[in-house]
């Protein structure tokens, strides 16, 4: 059986090749995702900007260094932590992404989400955050979680609005230091949902053993 990086390199493959919307026409490179195929945290936000669109990576500008910061506060590395958007095409001249260009990625994000099966989807800016909190506003709910059965999503500012907003930094990072703690939380929801183990051996829930994998796109 295939493991979680190969699905991942695969599904990174097929996103290169996708033309199911008008977003890949203008695009230098697709944007599938990086980071560590076992990830406990995954962080989404909206889609691709003119420097992760000529690099073929995610959060790579201003608002990638920043990013970088935030999980320096709390002691995680780019590497550990899988980083992805909502769609995998740069939108001309940075527009926001339109709904049926939304519609027409969700199924990459949805096959990400269930081969790294995350502890804590960490959502960034308002088109993630629509994915899992419809109709919310994020001046409301940022940094408030929501438990599902396997996982708890946290609603964050994007990096970019704080960077052009600075009165929000204290609240994104206070939101930001929320992380280490929801992830401890679904660790042990889930080990005490899960039944006893039969036989030695990693269990799928287990922090990842192998070393980080950065999935180069090109
Ligand atoms: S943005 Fe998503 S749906 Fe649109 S072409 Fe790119 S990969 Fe395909």
């Amino acid at each position: 059986m295939a493991d979680n990086a190969e699905l991942l390199k695969a599904l990174a493959d097929e996103i290169r090749g996708c033309k199911a919307c008008r977003l890949y026409e203008q695009a230098t490179n697709s944007v599938p995702g990086a980071g560590h195929p076992n990830a406990e945290v995954m962080f989404i936000g909206e889609g691709p900007g003119y420097n992760e669109d000529k690099q073929g990576l995610p959060f790579v500008g201003q608002s990638g260094q920043y990013l970088d910061y935030l999980l320096n506060l709390i002691n995680l590395k780019r590497e550990t932590v899988f980083i992805a958007n909502v769609v995998k095409h740069r939108a001309p001249d940075n527009r926001d992404p339109l709904p049926d260009e939304i519609q027409a990625c969700c199924g990459f994000l949805d096959r990400q989400e269930q081969i790294i099966d995350p502890l804590v989807i960490v959502t960034l800016g308002r088109f993630s955050m629509a994915r899992y909190f419809p109709n919310a506003k994020i001046t409301a709910i940022h940094g408030k979680p929501k438990y599902e059965t396997r996982r708890a999503c946290l609603p964050l500012f994007h990096p970019a609005a704080v960077l052009r907003n600075p009165g929000l930094r204290r609240d994104m990072e206070a939101d930001f230091k929320r992380i280490p703690e929801l992830v401890a939380e679904m660790k042990q929801r889930r080990q005490s949902a899960a039944p006893a183990p039969s036989s030695e051996g990693p269990k799928p829930s287990e922090p990842p053993s192998e070393p980080p994998v950065q999935l180069k796109l090109f």
